[in-house]
């Protein structure tokens, strides 16, 4: 009996000694894996950085660290234009890119998309006193600001005579509105009605029925197929034990679809 007593202390000895040393290892970030992160950061509410404490925030930037986490990764955000990203991923300088890309054929072509993680569209946001720019057919010989290398821009593009002003941000393209430089933004939808409801509703406003045929992805560079499954497997993962649906519900409330 005596002897029993003395193995399991020794036991729980050698346990409580490992754990320790297990925790000791821990805090040294220098042995988690790094996953590099490409966005564009001036794209709320999906990622951009919070005014107070300066770190990047937003929808993506919290499904991200939940799928680092699920993988066994720390994220580390790259913040670069958004026409930077599909050749800094081909590079190798980032490992995935989380930016509120939509997933589209010509893109698909030189990345691997993940499964689609948000939907979304386009629409048109105009100055509050236009009342003559109702829909897209509206839009034929105006002025419009898009963000450089979006849908929103190739959208712009198809419309006919329309003069297509491209900004390195969106935030610069609803400026340029403001000054009157412009006469419609062409962007994804969610970050139209998030600009508004932050304060450009004082002069601004959303026209038109909305493009909705949009689904966002995560975009692998094509020779990691094992990192597309990891980060597919890791997104199904947290939609399964609802970690998803708590970030969607704090950056959009309640989830509809
Ligand atoms: N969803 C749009 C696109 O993929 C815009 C993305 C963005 O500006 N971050 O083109």
């Amino acid at each position: 009996m005596t002897k029993r007593i003395g193995v399991i202390a020794v036991l729980l000895v050698a346990v409580l000694a490992l754990g320790l040393a297990g925790c000791a290892q821990q805090p040294s970030a220098s042995t988690a894996k790094v996953l590099k992160v490409g966005a564009e950061t001036t794209f709320p509410p999906f990622e951009f950085q919070d005014e107070k404490t300066k770190e990047y925030t937003g929808f993506d930037i919290d499904l991200m660290k939940a799928i680092a986490k699920q993988m066994g990764y720390e994220m580390q955000i790259q913040s670069m234009g958004f026409d930077a990203l599909i050749p800094a991923l081909e590079a190798g300088q980032i490992d995935v890119i989380a930016s509120a890309m939509t997933i589209t054929e010509e893109r698909a072509k030189k990345v691997t998309f993940s499964k689609p993680y948000y939907k979304s569209g386009l629409s048109i946001v105009v100055k509050s006193d236009n009342n003559t720019i109702k829909t897209f057919k509206d839009l034929e010989g105006k002025r419009i600001a898009v963000q450089i290398g979006t849908t929103g821009a190739d959208e712009a593009k198809k419309i006919k005579d329309a003069k297509v002003r491209e900004y390195n941000s969106t935030s610069e393209a609803f400026l340029e509105l403001k000054a009157g430089g412009v006469d419609a933004v062409v962007n994804d939808l969610p970050v139209n009605q998030y600009y508004l409801a932050q304060g450009g509703a004082k002069d601004a406003k959303a026209v038109g029925e909305i493009l909705n045929a949009e689904e966002y992805g995560i975009a692998i560079a094509k020779k990691n197929k094992d990192l597309a499954d990891k980060v597919n497997n890791a997104l199904e993962e947290i939609k399964k034990n609802g970690e998803y649906d708590k970030i969607h519900e704090k950056w959009f409330g309640k989830k509809m679809q």
